[in-house]
């Protein structure tokens, strides 16, 4: 609680809305990693799943990794990060998923090499927006195509307007997002308690 307070009053303080609805943390986040606070991030959601037998932390390039490896210090496990892959040339050894950006508006493979993901894996999802569930749905997609449990997602910032996280909510997947936006325009921004 008092982590999650200090990123409501960080995003207040630091994030700048964008048209498009894109929230700017580069402060903090997308640019410059405050080292300190995204630490504090991953210990949160280590508690957040510590009940579950989770062996390995799954995420998507580049802004997911250091908040997963923040997590994995805390969990002790390994981090596997998706390439984005924009050429269609896939290989025989990689689980691949299509996904359009947010942010940049283009579609990429998100690719995963099978030497990393397998059937034995029981797998928490991290990244830090989610927005339609685009990058998320890839990411679940691949860790059905590797035979892997997966245990839930960690999320630092969702844009709950955006739909997404409801949207898999609705379909059984656990989604905890550590700051849950309700509604931003350029000069206010409001979350959902
Ligand atoms: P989704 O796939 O859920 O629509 O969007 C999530 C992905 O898009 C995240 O991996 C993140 O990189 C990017 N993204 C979506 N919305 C925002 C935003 O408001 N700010 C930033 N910095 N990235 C975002």
């Amino acid at each position: 609680m008092v982590f999650i307070k200090a990123l409501e009053e960080k995003i207040l303080k630091e994030g700048k809305v964008l048209p498009g609805n894109v929230l700017k943390v580069d402060g903090f986040l997308n640019h410059r990693i405050d080292v300190g606070f995204i630490m504090e991030m991953g210990k949160e959601i280590s508690e957040i799943y510590k009940n579950e037998p989770v062996n390995k932390i799954l995420t998507i390039e580049s802004s997911g990794i250091a908040i997963a490896f923040a997590a994995a210090t805390y969990m002790n496990v390994p981090v596997v990060f998706a390439k984005k892959n924009k050429s269609s040339n896939i290989s025989d050894n990689l689980y691949s998923s299509p996904v359009t950006s947010f942010t940049h508006k283009n579609t990429y493979d998100a690719v995963v090499s099978k030497d990393f993901l397998g059937k034995d894996d029981r797998v928490i999802i991290v990244d830090d927006f989610l927005a339609r569930g685009n990058a998320l749905n890839g990411l679940i997609d691949i860790v059905n195509q590797a035979g892997a449990e997966l245990l839930g997602c960690a999320i630092a910032i969702e844009k709950g307007f955006q739909n997404g996280g409801d949207a898999l909510r609705e379909q059984g997947v656990r989604v905890e997002s550590l700051a849950l936006i309700e509604s931003m325009t350029e000069d206010s921004l409001t979350f959902r308690r």
